[in-house]
């Protein structure tokens, strides 16, 4: 036998190999299935093998795949046999059979397993990969129809529950087929966010805090304000499922809340209080909700002469002589507080511990409830409830106008535009109406101390209690003398008692 004989009677082979989800193990068992095959009937690999690792079988395949990369090699020549274990890695679309078959190309398909080679029969070839692509089609019809049944129910589509929340697999949920449980300790974190956040603390605080404290997200990353602010604007904590939307991403800010589907499973958070907390942030950039503070006052405490806030900053202590005559101590750091305008820089520890006390002994006194601002009986959020239905319901109309062609595009356009106005102005009243007063929850505690100082109580919490009830004012004192005790604090420091805490 002469090699030019050689050559053309063994055919030389391209292997192809595919699987839908990422996963090594099957492409290579596929691969050494292939080579076995090539063995056995005594044929030439030619060249590496071609594996779409995360490929899809029956939608169309992008020019990066190896599925584009093995045409080319055929067209230019490099193999006559295209082999796959079965059918169905080879392809489940006809249009990629019409790619490798004549007229466009004769490529000659031989598989493992199945019997398939298009030397002595194309049409098994056709028929099978036609066999399933219906097969694909009517799991997406079927997939189809079970979503719209599932959702028309409240139940949420499958993957991962929001934190808060435990997804229920299959096999363990009950009677009502809940999908959403909550987590226990994880709803910690979301009941928190929402009353801080509702009290007027801003979304970086929140999420220092929660950092502070040690909680982690449900991938054991740092709160960010970006999480945190996902939280706050996420329908499905007041158990309403969002529509369905088009797209790669899940854009929260732009869900209608009146177009929401009622879920079947518990909310943690009220309907109003998401309400509030999405009036608050949608449409607001996640920065403009201020800095993380560190200290109990800065940005909080004015400069008696300029009146600006003041910032907090690291201090340094100069290094000073030991007494033993051992050297000189390193410099130590401690926390400031110091006007924008440069009236001051003092120590921040010693005032911080002097406004607590003041906070503490006027929230011992006997009047606290006097503190809290009247919740306005004027405000009945019932009928802001059923105005805001109303509302939906005249839009709804609107739409069926136009729909129906008895409005042209200009009014309904300004029909739209005048009913979200109004949605929107009823809204913020619902939010006013239902937002947590910072020292609402302070109105029966017995011991002002102890809620103070309790381990539980973070920093945004003790903030918007300082700033309910005063405005603390840092006076700059002679050059060199240094604040050190609480005497000399309470010179340093004017409280400027706010309103009904006079
Ligand atoms: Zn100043």
């Amino acid at each position: 036998m002469d090699t030019e004989h050689a050559h053309h009677a063994m055919p030389r082979v391209a292997l192809y190999a595919r699987q839908s989800v990422e996963e090594d193990q099957g492409i290579a068992q596929q691969i050494a299935d292939c080579e076995e095959e090539v063995r056995r009937r005594g044929w030439l690999v030619a060249g590496d093998p071609y594996p779409d690792n995360d490929v899809s079988g029956s939608t169309t395949r992008g020019s990066k795949t190896q599925w584009a990369k093995m045409l080319k090699a055929f067209d230019s020549g490099e193999f006559d046999v295209l082999m796959v274990t079965e059918v169905d890695r080879l392809t489940r679309s006809l249009t990629d059979v019409l790619d490798i078959r004549p007229p466009r190309r004769d490529i000659r398909v031989v598989t493992v397993r199945g019997g398939i080679d298009t030397e002595d029969d194309d049409y098994m070839l056709k028929q099978l990969v036609l066999l399933a692509e219906r097969e694909v089609k009517i799991k997406a019809q079927r997939a189809a129809r079970y979503a719209r049944e599932r959702r028309r129910a409240g139940h949420p589509s499958p993957g991962k529950a929001p934190h808060g929340y435990t997804w229920v697999a299959a096999a363990n949920r009950d009677q009502a087929s809940t999908r959403y449980i909550i987590d226990r300790d994880e709803a910690v974190d979301v009941r928190q966010i929402f009353k801080e956040f509702l009290s007027g603390s801003a979304l970086g605080q929140i999420a220092r805090d929660l950092n502070t404290a040690g909680r982690a997200t449900r991938k054991g990353a740092r709160w960010h304000t970006s999480t945190v602010r996902r939280i706050l604007m996420n329908p499905l904590y007041a158990a309403l499922l969002p529509p369905t939307q088009g797209g790669a991403s899940f854009d929260l800010s732009s869900i209608d809340l009146s177009a929401c589907t009622a879920g079947a499973w518990e909310p943690l958070i009220e309907r109003d209080h998401l309400v509030a907390a999405r009036d608050k942030l949608v449409g607001v950039k996640a920065n403009h909700q201020g800095t993380a503070r560190k200290w109990l006052l800065s940005g909080l405490a004015i400069c008696a002469v300029c009146r600006q806030p003041v910032r907090s900053a690291r201090g340094t202590t100069h290094p000073t002589a030991r007494k033993d005559g051992s050297g000189t101590a390193p410099s130590r750091s401690y926390h400031t507080y110091r006007c924008v305008n440069g009236h001051f820089m003092r120590g921040g520890g010693i005032i911080d511990e002097f406004v607590s006390e003041v906070c503490i002994s006027r929230l011992s006194k006997p009047d606290t409830l006097n503190l809290l601002a009247p919740k306005s009986d004027t405000v009945d959020v019932r009928l802001l409830h059923s105005q805001r239905i109303a509302l939906g319901n005249r839009r709804k109309s609107v739409l069926k106008q136009l729909a129906a062609g008895r409005a042209t595009d200009e009014e309904a356009e300004e029909a739209l535009d005048d009913l979200a106005d109004q949605l929107r102005a009823v809204d913020s009243e619902i939010a006013r109406a239902v937002a947590v007063d910072p020292l609402a929850e302070l109105v029966d505690i017995e011991d002002a101390r102890a809620w103070w100082h309790d381990e539980e109580r973070t920093l945004a919490r003790r903030r918007t209690v300082v700033e309910a009830l005063m405005t603390v004012i840092i006076h700059p004192v002679g050059y060199g003398k240094r604040v050190t005790g609480l005497d000399a604090a309470s010179e340093a420091v004017e409280i400027g008692w706010k309103g009904r805490a006079r």
